[in-house]
């Protein structure tokens, strides 16, 4: 591919795939049968908007069906088109992979500009596409699974899933056909936070293990790391407030729509946020340098970027430039693969998106066990859980034979709610995920790179379930 003609997002994630595939012993075939999209399906559908007709385009598309049922998010763009939805399932599939959660890839998108509609129309839009989805046997508990992506949220997963109920009166399982919805209806707590969570727990991770950290070229912990952030929505908002208000890391800079915003001393990332709400923009922030052209900002020198807008924006362009030591993916593709292969050589460690950002996955996975269990998690253990605890002081308070400070004590006592457990399961999933990439790569010599490790540790896990169906 001639840096003319950069590749597409479909292109990068297939040629990474391709590395990774070359670096493993399969099967004749088995390579392209998993990397090779099963279907996509092009929706058009009217609807009456202000008295006249609008005709709307959505996909949905199954990347894979090695387990059912597929999941990925639907999103709500603009710019959307058929190459982006199928680059989006194919990193669904390998995501699933990666942090085993049991679900095929998949993605949706409609080609729209939220902003342009009002909460009525938007629901009604919303409630068409799931109708469309159902026809097609694109949504159901046990077939297809939709979630929110960039430009859908909470609201429209719950029109989805009212949509659905109303087709299928009878399924039991109706709630689970969608995933991030509030936690009234069907939601789990600690979805809305989870892939901006799931990105603090890869990197805590990340700091666990002292080679990865010298390789990095970078010390310590996350303490007082000089961190940028590119889109404060929901994820890069929850990654960059968890990372500075729990981990002491220092947000010297966001990059908005309208441009970035600097302060070396660290940004108050609430503050921001609350003013972006305000204003429509980032520019103007009390206290802070303001750039115009915001990408510029990708090049300022940090400890780690993290790219949470986005896919495509560190290209072969920009990639020499980039300053950073380390790049979290909290987007989809945000790098791609001819700026892969120069921040790799520059040394910079690249955590990539098919793993960083698999927490909104788990969490859904979270969330749809909970929708066909029927019981909210914690429900049945949580007191057990206190009188074990307090078992366990009277046992301690008795043997040293005095009381036990308060502090310990309410911690001993305390029984674990949902919103522990889940965050308790994301953790676990981050951290064991983390560890099996890396082994890809030690255990691998044609692999260097954790991008190329963590696609190696997917195909795998899906070539040993596509090598036990074919027995
Ligand atoms: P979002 O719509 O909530 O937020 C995106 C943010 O990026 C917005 O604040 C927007 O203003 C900003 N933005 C858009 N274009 C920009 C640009 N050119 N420069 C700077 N800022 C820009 O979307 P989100 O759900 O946070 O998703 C962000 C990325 O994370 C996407 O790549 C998405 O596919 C990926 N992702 C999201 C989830 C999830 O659970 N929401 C899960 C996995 C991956």
């Amino acid at each position: 591919m001639s840096i003319e003609n950069p590749t597409t997002f479909l292109q990068s994630v297939d040629r990474s795939f391709n590395q990774a595939a070359s670096a493993l012993d399969l099967p004749k075939g088995l390579a392209r049968q998993i990397r090779t999209c099963n279907a996509i399906c092009e929706m058009k559908f009217g609807v009456e908007i202000q008295g006249g007709y609008e005709i709307f385009t959505g996909w949905r598309a199954t990347h894979s069906e090695h387990v059912l049922p597929a999941k990925g998010g639907i999103r709500y763009a603009p710019f959307a088109d058929q190459q982006e939805v199928e680059a989006l399932a194919a990193l669904m599939t390998y995501k699933c992979s990666i942090v085993s959660v049991p679900y095929a890839g998949s993605k949706g998108a409609l080609k729209i500009d939220p902003k342009k509609y009002s909460i009525e129309e938007l629901e009604h839009i919303t409630r068409r596409f799931a109708q469309e989805l159902d026809k097609r046997g694109l949504l159901g508990p046990g077939i297809n699974v939709p979630a929110p992506d960039m430009g859908t949220g909470q609201r429209m997963m719950s029109w989805i899933a009212d949509e659905y109920q109303k087709l299928h009166p009878s399924d039991i399982n109706a709630q689970g056909c969608v995933t991030g919805k509030p936690v009234h209806f069907g939601g789990v707590e600690g979805r809305m936070e989870a892939t901006g969570r799931g990105v603090q727990f890869g990197l805590q991770e990340f700091f666990r293990h002292p080679d990865d950290i010298a390789k990095a070229k970078l010390d310590g912990s996350l303490a007082g790391k000089k961190i940028i952030i590119q889109g404060l929505g929901n994820v890069g908002y929850h990654a960059a407030k968890f990372l500075r208000e729990e981990d002491g890391a220092l947000i010297i800079a966001i990059l908005e729509r309208d441009g970035a915003i600097i302060d070396e001393k660290g940004l108050d990332v609430e503050a921001v946020s609350k003013y972006k709400l305000e204003h429509g923009k980032v520019e103007g922030f009390p206290g802070s340098q303001f750039v115009k052209n915001g990408n510029d900002v990708l090049e300022h020198p940090c400890d780690i970027l993290i790219p949470a807008a986005m896919e495509g924006v560190i290209t072969h362009i920009n990639a020499p430039r980039i300053k950073a030591k380390v790049v979290a993916e909290a987007a989809n593709g945000p790098v791609t693969y001819e700026a892969d292969q120069i921040l790799n050589e520059k040394g910079i460690f690249i955590i990539p998106d098919a793993y960083l950002n698999a927490g909104g996955v788990t969490v859904s996975y979270f969330e749809w066990l909970k929708n066909l269990s029927h019981v909210r998690f914690g429900r049945m253990d949580r007191r057990f859980v206190e009188a074990q605890g307090q078992k366990i002081i009277e046992a301690i308070e008795s043997g040293i034979g005095k009381s036990i400070a308060e502090a310990a004590k309410n911690k001993l006592l305390a029984g674990p709610n949902e919103i522990d457990l889940v965050r308790s399961g994301l953790d676990d999933t981050m951290r064991v995920a983390y560890s099996q990439i890396k082994e890809q790569e030690l255990s691998n010599s044609k692999i260097n790179d954790r991008r190329t490790a963590a696609y190696a540790l997917a195909i795998r896990n899906i070539a040993d379930i596509y090598e036990s169906m074919y027995l």
